[in-house]
């Protein structure tokens, strides 16, 4: 096993260093090298909140700085102190735009970090889109809150002790994943309980909220598939709340720490100051990102702009040189638009994404088919498509997808309403990217074509524009964020489409448990809507072939790449390969089959600190 520093639990919560130098903090024993610390701050047995911090003995960066997305008790993960001093990092190195990976960046800007944040050209757009929606959503929010609690004095108390409860419990399991030790039973419980289903709390001011705002969340509750996350199972107005927890009061007696849970975690402004520091990468271009840390970024196949991560790392000057490779989150291999992501061959340390452990997509000539079918149908019977769909990737991919069947003559072009506003600037921002596209892609536009345009598309407005497809002419189409039915326009189209046998909602990528689009998927009959409780008689259809994760053998032969002729002790073999980005039960799948590859294989708890010999 790594070893952790003895008797030091650096990075500590409030783990202000006074200086960079591990020295003047927690010396090596004996006054050996001891190599390289990594810090699992987050994306750790859960798929949210990407965030590892490494350290050497000239060096401290963070790769990825992702907001928590989960329910309520694990997106107040946002809130707990930061387990370092800003202003010590020498770099953030962001993997690519999606909330749960970038998320945080304001919020650490806003502490004290003036580093260069390094990313993509592709990633720092969309990531601008992603932040400022943040940012501004948590402020819609944090005055929403305030209202509530001037309206129900009574219950806001409740609600405020349960958050402080909440609170100090997650600050009670980064401890115990700092020590190693046996979280207390209050912290295991909230941990656990972080998994479940929140049915009667749409929102929760814990959250720093992953807002359920078209796209923000797209890739935290797609790809928080297995989590069973948070959202509400049915859609109900704000103001609903959680049920009161009998432990509640004593244990925020005890809290020490009393922050404002309410405030935005951060601002608009405080987005917009955080972009001052992002600085472009190229893919395949190496760069010195701090003393003795060389970068290369490589194309991770997921979204626009999205990287792998490669780091050349000297933990001291003229010391032996490791390679860790950060997957960040890789796509499927032939996905349309971008790039495949990148085989690599060697590795010292590799951190692997695990969303898919255990499961595998169906074939893509399937999925075309199942997505030709049912176009077909919907016109055939003058109905409406509505497919949920979240907004920078698979809302482009979908267009993508819709487009080529048209152009094929195997669906009819029935007229296509894309209403999201985030998918439209996320698209025009793919638009502007050429570079980043696959040869298929390339080729199309080179050709005059214009694939991530479908020929009868309208791109809708504003929400009076939205309301008033439901008088438009049918057959037609819907694409609507966000993906899951959990909030958005989205959400307002399956209001009148619920019970309309005509209609047809077509699911693209992964229901979480607990949520709307995941009742409706294994076939419930009736659902609640805004309180009411709904016949569900239109038609479901789902396809997983367009997933923006790789699945299971995808993530398999991934890894493969880096054992190919070699073994256990060559150089570039991996000594250690860590599953992060999964939950516990798809890592628990996958890890056996990773062992299978002769790979040393470990899980890693979250605030887990490991020593990179
Ligand atoms: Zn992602």
């Amino acid at each position: 096993m790594p070893r952790r520093h003895a008797g030091c639990h650096c990075p500590a919560r409030n783990g202000r260093r006074a200086s960079r130098e591990r020295t003047a903090h927690c010396p090596p024993s004996g006054g050996t090298i001891r190599g390289m610390d990594l810090y699992f701050l987050g994306a750790a047995t859960t798929v949210t909140g990407s965030q590892f911090l490494l350290e050497t003995g000239q060096a401290r960066i963070l790769v990825d700085c992702g907001m928590f997305q989960g329910g309520p008790n694990e997106s107040v993960r946002n809130r707990i102190p930061l387990a370092y001093d800003p202003a010590t990092l020498d770099a953030i190195l962001l993997t690519h735009a999606h909330l749960d990976h970038c998320g945080l960046i304001p919020h650490v800007v806003r502490e004290g970090f003036r580093g260069p944040i390094r990313a993509t050209a592709g990633t720092i757009e969309l990531a601008r889109l992603v932040l400022l929606d943040s940012g501004r959503l948590q402020e819609e929010f944090s005055k929403r809150e305030d209202r509530w609690e001037r309206r129900h004095p009574d219950r806001a108390e409740a609600d405020d002790a349960k958050e402080h409860a909440a609170l100090e419990a997650a600050i009670e399991l980064a401890e115990a994943g700092e020590q190693g030790t046996a979280p207390t039973a209050a912290a295991a419980s909230f941990a656990a309980r972080s998994h479940e289903t929140v049915d009667d709390a749409p929102t929760s001011t814990l959250a720093a909220p992953a807002p359920a705002a078209p796209g923000t969340i797209r890739h935290a509750q797609e790809a928080a598939h297995a989590e069973g996350v948070h959202v509400a199972t049915s859609i109900q107005p704000v103001g609903g709340r959680g049920r009161p927890d009998p432990e509640a009061d004593l244990r925020a007696a005890g809290a020490e720490l009393q922050p404002d849970l309410d405030a935005p975690l951060y601002t608009e402004r405080d987005a917009v100051e955080s972009l001052r520091g992002f600085r472009p990468v190229r893919y395949g271009v190496e760069e010195e990102v701090a003393p003795g840390i060389h970068a290369t970024y490589l194309d991770a196949g997921h979204i626009l702009g999205s990287a792998i991560i490669r780091l050349r790392v000297q933990d001291v000057p003229g010391g032996p040189e490791r390679i860790l490779v950060f997957s960040g989150d890789l796509g499927r291999t032939g996905a349309p638009i971008i790039a495949d992501p990148t085989l690599l061959g060697d590795a010292d340390y590799v951190l692997c994404e695990s969303t898919y452990g255990g499961r595998e997509h169906e074939p893509t000539a399937e999925a075309h088919r199942i997505l030709a079918d049912t176009v077909r149908l919907v016109a055939e019977h003058d109905g409406v498509l509505l497919v949920p769909s979240f907004a920078i990737g698979r809302t482009q991919e979908l267009v993508w997808e819709l487009d080529r069947l048209v152009s094929a003559g195997e669906i009819p072009a029935l007229p296509l309403y894309l209403d999201s506003p985030m998918a439209s600037k996320a698209s025009d921002i793919y638009r502007r990217h050429a570079e980043y596209y696959d040869a298929e892609t390339r080729a199309l536009f080179e050709s005059g074509d214009t694939p991530l345009d479908y020929p009868k598309q309208v791109v809708v407005a504003d929400m009076a524009q939205s309301t008033a497809i439901a008088k438009a002419r049918r057959p037609y189409m819907i694409v609507a964020s966000n993906g899951m039915l959990t909030g958005g326009r989205v959400v307002g189209h399956l209001r009148n489409l619920i019970d309309d046998p005509a209609a047809t909602i077509l699911f693209v990528g992964y229901q979480g448990e607990g949520t709307l689009g995941r009742h409706l998927q294994e076939g419930a009959k009736t659902v609640r809507l805004d309180g009411q409780v709904r016949d569900v008689r239109c038609r479901i259809a789902s396809i997983s072939g367009f997933s923006a994760h790789a699945d299971e053998p995808g993530l398999l032969a991934w890894l493969a790449g880096f054992t190919h002729g070699k073994r256990a002790g060559d150089p570039g073999f991996p000594r250690r390969v860590f599953l992060v980005h999964g939950d516990p039960g798809p890592q628990a799948e996958l890890a056996p089959k990773v062992a299978a590859l002769g790979l040393d294989v470990h899980v890693p708890r979250w605030h887990e600190a490991v020593t990179l010999d």
